[in-house]
């Protein structure tokens, strides 16, 4: 089984019209909503490729009632989410003017300790009732403590009875706290161009660059850190080796959630104990499933597979 941890889901609301104008009455159809968030996200595309999922994290309110509706329509996986006071949020996106859109987002309820402290217990309980294979802590979080991802790593790999991989997708301070403390390292992280560049203070814009960046040592310890850089692919840190990963050119929707769902291909992909190149050809493939689909997490998984056949993975 996979854990997916999703701290902040969002009830993603998105308003498709020809133009918005400020200040004034802006009218439009019918909205598409869909449930969001970067763990769950990665849950789909690892459901979807056949993992048995559990789904934690928090829901709040009657917004939170409702993101619980929606993830059980899906029926892709057992939603385990804890309660926590405040409404879940809201992620309005306005697409308009052919291809600008406007966003508003909404910070969410705020996490505290006993919350943390609950979540933790409640992944903990349910690794003891299932064999657990990957857990992935994905997306932001409402909370103060800058330092929260390294102490849920650190309770969680104090506290499995067994070794699980942790892997971890977060970004801004909360990835730079958790890269700068050395006591505790994630199994995995996935930073894409602009997260690692905002890490390194530079810009990242190529392969070259971002190969540059995983040399670090901050990156020293994690088995598996890919730094995607959407349509070029991937160059790679698997224990300590280095990979290049192209990708082919494909036709694209919305490549909103590829990296989740590189993240939930890659949880996949160590369940199956693929080979590192399978897991990285897998893994990519699912970003570019992603991006044929609408809707974020959302892959298929004959694609995936067609993709994989196309995938070139070189140790440089
Ligand atoms: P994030 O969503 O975290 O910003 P990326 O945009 O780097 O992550 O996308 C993750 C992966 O999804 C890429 O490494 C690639 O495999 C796939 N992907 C993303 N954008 C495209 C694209 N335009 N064409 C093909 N594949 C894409």
């Amino acid at each position: 089984m996979i854990i997916t941890i999703t701290m902040n889901p969002s009830v993603d609301i998105t308003y498709l019209t020809n133009t918005f104008k400020l200040g004034q009455l802006n009218r439009t159809k019918t909205p598409t909503i869909n449930i969001g968030g970067k763990g769950i996200n990665a849950g789909r595309a690892a459901a979807l490729s056949g993992s048995d999922v559990t789904l934690t994290g928090f829901i709040g309110g009657k917004i939170g009632d409702l993101t619980q509706i929606l993830l059980e329509e899906e029926k892709l996986f057992n939603i385990q989410m804890n309660q926590v006071s405040g409404e879940t949020r809201h992620a309005v996106t306005i697409m308009h003017d052919e291809g600008k859109h406007t966003e508003v987002v909404e910070e969410g309820p705020k996490l505290d300790d006993t919350n943390i402290q609950e979540l933790l217990e409640k992944v903990l309980h349910i690794s003891k009732e299932k064999p657990v294979n990957a857990i992935c802590i994905c997306g932001s979080a409402n909370s103060t403590d800058a330092f929260l991802f390294p102490k849920m790593i650190q309770y969680l790999k104090d506290n499995l009875e067994v070794e699980i991989p942790i892997l971890v997708d977060i970004s801004g301070e909360k990835l730079t706290c958790l890269l700068k403390d050395n006591s505790v390292t994630p199994d995995f992280i996935k930073p894409n161009e602009h997260e690692l560049g905002d890490f390194v203070g530079k810009t990242i814009t190529t392969k070259k660059e971002a190969l540059e960046a995983l040399h670090l040592s901050c990156f020293d310890g994690i088995k598996f850190v890919i730094a995607s850089l959407g349509e070029q692919g991937a160059v790679c840190r698997i224990n300590d080796v280095y990979y290049d990963v192209r990708i082919p050119k494909i036709e694209i929707k919305s490549t909103t959630g590829s990296g989740d769902a590189t993240v939930g291909g890659f949880a996949y992909a160590l369940e199956q104990n693929f080979d590192t190149k399978q897991m990285l050809k897998y893994a990519m493939a699912c970003g570019m499933s992603n991006a044929q689909h609408e809707e974020s997490g959302k892959i298929c998984r004959e694609d995936v597979l067609a993709f994989t056949q196309f995938i070139e993975v070189t140790a440089i």
